[in-house]
């Protein structure tokens, strides 16, 4: 059977550990050899014993953890020829040649790279005596389909990326237990969400909470929101303005803890598809993005979907806050 390898890359988010399992399983049930790679494009590169074959329960009981059992890493090696050539090797000499890569769109970029310069690396492997003709005429296609794991939901071409419901409910979590404390002592809070560049958490988590005031990058505060504040407020409780108030920031909370039921079956279902995306793919298909649609999941273009993204990222940061929300609608 083809081989599949599937890791996890960069920031963790929950329901990573949903999606691994689904790929390991359909590969199985596919008829593929499954590996896992272990700290991300670190264990690609330095191989040995963070190459393993994956079996069917070698994924149970991971459905409920939060974060990545098989381990994430940022990894400086692969971003030079040098160390793609040794992760290139390491597939090689397992017969891998199709990737599952989850993680952010560093990490996608990363993969679709590697991909683009397989070709090259396979001569010089050879070259350099690293594989052999055989084992180069064997490995000439790589195959990589992507999955957005990321609890910010910044990733243009999908509705939803897997961890951002869990972060969700985390949120809603922390604003229900403070909002409890907040009523009892006449105390204002401020509490600032994850998301960097994207809104998502703090418009949604928001609504959910019935926040009386909300801030997002999309929509920065005017010169005069204390007074428009102060006014919000003051139609609901008339002698306000006395109010004590605290900050909290609920940082890696967010990230952490049990995937949320949409979080696990999210991650089911894209893992799903990217096995099977693979298992199509031909010389000529170009890396894809498995994304949810309308409650479908579909395989986007990988690079065209990282593109995007980053440009909405380069609008938010130059504040052309209009042109970022539009890009960012659905693809
Ligand atoms: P994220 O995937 O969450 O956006 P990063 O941007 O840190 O996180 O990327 C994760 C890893 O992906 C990096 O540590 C690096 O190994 C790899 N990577 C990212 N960008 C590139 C690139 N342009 N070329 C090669 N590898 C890359």
């Amino acid at each position: 059977g083809k081989g599949v390898a599937v890791f996890t890359s960069g920031g963790d988010s929950q329901g990573m550990n949903a999606a691994v399992r689904a790929v390991v399983r359909m590969g199985l049930y596919v008829g593929a050899r499954v590996f896992f790679i272990k700290e991300g494009y670190q264990g690609m590169v330095d191989g040995g014993d963070h190459i393993v074959e994956a079996t069917w329960s070698s994924v149970s009981g991971i459905i409920h953890k939060g974060g990545t059992v098989i381990g994430s890493a940022r990894c400086k090696d692969f971003r030079d020829r040098e160390g793609r050539m040794k992760a290139a090797k390491n597939l090689i000499k397992r017969g891998i040649t199709n990737l599952v890569v989850i993680g952010g769109d560093g990490s996608l970029t990363g993969a679709n790279l590697f991909k683009q310069d397989w070709p090259a690396l396979l001569q010089l492997l050879l070259k350099k005596g690293e594989i052999t003709e055989e084992e180069k005429a064997k490995n000439t296609h790589l195959n990589i389909v992507g999955m957005v794991g990321s609890i910010d939901n910044d990733f243009c071409g999908t509705d939803m990326t897997i961890g951002t419901d869990s972060a969700l409910h985390r949120i809603i979590e922390a604003v229900d237990a403070i909002a409890s404390t907040a009523y009892s002592h006449q105390r204002c809070f401020i509490l600032e969400v994850m998301g960097r560049h994207c809104g998502y958490l703090s418009l949604s988590g928001s609504i959910a909470t019935e926040a009386d005031f909300m801030f997002i990058p999309e929509y920065p505060p005017e010169h005069d929101w204390p007074a428009k504040m102060c006014e919000k407020l003051e139609s609901v409780i008339c002698d306000q303005l006395g109010f004590d108030t605290r900050i909290t920031v609920l940082g890696h909370v967010q990230r952490g803890g049990s995937p949320s039921a949409f979080d696990r079956l999210l991650g089911c279902r894209m893992g799903a598809e990217a096995v099977l995306a693979l298992m199509e793919a031909t010389s000529d298909t170009e890396p894809c993005v498995i994304s949810l649609d309308g409650n479908q999941a579909v395989r986007v273009p990988l690079m065209a979907c990282v593109l995007k993204t980053q440009a909405v990222a380069r609008a938010m940061q130059d504040r052309n806050w209009e042109q970022a929300v539009q890009m960012r609608g659905r693809s």
